[in-house]
């Protein structure tokens, strides 16, 4: 984590965060503070560290956290440290720069960049799907627009950096940004993030992608977001590898096989509530176990409501109806 040392920029380290089948973890501190040029070799001793010490035999245990609970994290600590070109690493620093109450920016659309003139556009893939002919076309964008250079974001979304600013209003009348990849997608969607899925991946229980978005899109009939709101994050894993990251989304989806309601076995999801990401990081848990997919769109609905401050339709529109009467627009 950014955070400075009698007046110099480093980072604070953390260690060993985690996703697997059997355990999630958070990373931990290492109490270690490294100033920003020494970024590069506290890694390779970290690495270092785990490489020559770590578990390569069972596949359930090759995870760092498993190193450090062996070791303890102060044993570990002393183990990089012995890595380290100078042997040594400053404790960490009190001075952190990210505050925690910070919030996530949003990266979709337009946006100035530090750089006099330049600007960034946000573009959402819906459910990080992208085919070879939108690569074709965006590789031309960025060419055309950018400085040939296209960044991928871990919600599976794309940015095109460095465009000149007179010329992102010809860049937004793009067919390919009017069309698939929107810079200004629904609240819902944006934060939307699937795993690949039984469509491609051998290891997995339900298909996610076509899913996701189905889902996605009903809730959104059934629930608005206030001007303003964030909405949530919504992320789907096939199986318990987690490679969409569940337990980091404000609402995450687990595949699983369930029963209906007739008894009947189906596919279904373990779905997880709270998890956070930034300096007040937390993992989500698990807030209903088995849900038939089926079954999950008023589930889900609920849950934006209750937890998220979300609005059902009808109440909006009941609610948009009394601000007209109340500024007598539409009143006979
Ligand atoms: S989470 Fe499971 S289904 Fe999804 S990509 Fe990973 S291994 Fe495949």
């Amino acid at each position: 984590m950014p955070a400075t040392k009698d007046g110099r920029f480093g980072f604070n380290l953390l260690v060993g965060g985690f996703f697997s089948p059997k355990r999630c973890a958070e990373a931990v501190p290492l109490d270690a503070w490294v100033p920003g040029e020494d970024v590069v070799p506290v890694c390779k001793a970290i690495l270092e560290a785990y490489r020559d010490l770590g578990s390569r035999g069972n596949r359930q245990k090759t995870r760092m956290m498993w190193l450090i609970d062996e070791l303890g994290i102060e044993v570990f600590l002393s183990e990089v440290e012995k890595r380290m070109p100078g042997k040594y690493l400053e404790r960490s620093s009190e001075e952190e720069l990210v505050q925690k109450q910070w919030e996530r920016r949003d990266y979709m659309g337009v946006h100035p960049q530090k750089q006099q003139g330049l600007s960034f556009v946000g573009l959402h893939v819906p459910v990080g799907r992208v085919q070879a002919s939108d690569m074709h076309e965006l590789a031309r964008l960025a060419d055309e627009y950018g400085s040939s250079e296209l960044r991928l974001t871990v919600e599976q979304n794309i940015v095109i950096p460095n465009v000149d600013s007179s010329r992102v209003g010809a860049l937004l009348e793009e067919a390919l940004l009017k069309g698939r990849l929107s810079p200004e997608p629904s609240v819902l969607m944006r934060g939307l993030v699937a795993c690949t899925g039984s469509q491609f991946c051998g290891q997995a229980i339900i298909e996610t992608k076509a899913r996701a978005l189905k889902v996605t899109e009903e809730v959104e009939r059934r629930v608005a977001f206030p001007e303003g709101r964030r909405g949530a994050r919504m992320h789907w894993t096939g199986c318990p590898n987690t490679c969409g990251q569940v337990q980091v989304a404000d609402v995450g989806f687990m595949g699983c096989m369930t029963r209906d309601a007739e008894g009947k076995v189906c596919e279904g999801a373990d779905v997880y509530v709270g998890g956070r990401v930034g300096s007040d990081s937390h993992l989500g848990e698990l807030y209903k176990k088995g849900v038939p997919c089926k079954d999950l769109v008023p589930l889900v609905a609920d849950i934006l409501v209750k937890h998220f401050g979300a609005v059902p339709r009808e109440r909006e529109d009941e609610d948009e109806d009394d601000e007209e009467e109340e500024h007598g627009i539409g009143a006979k």
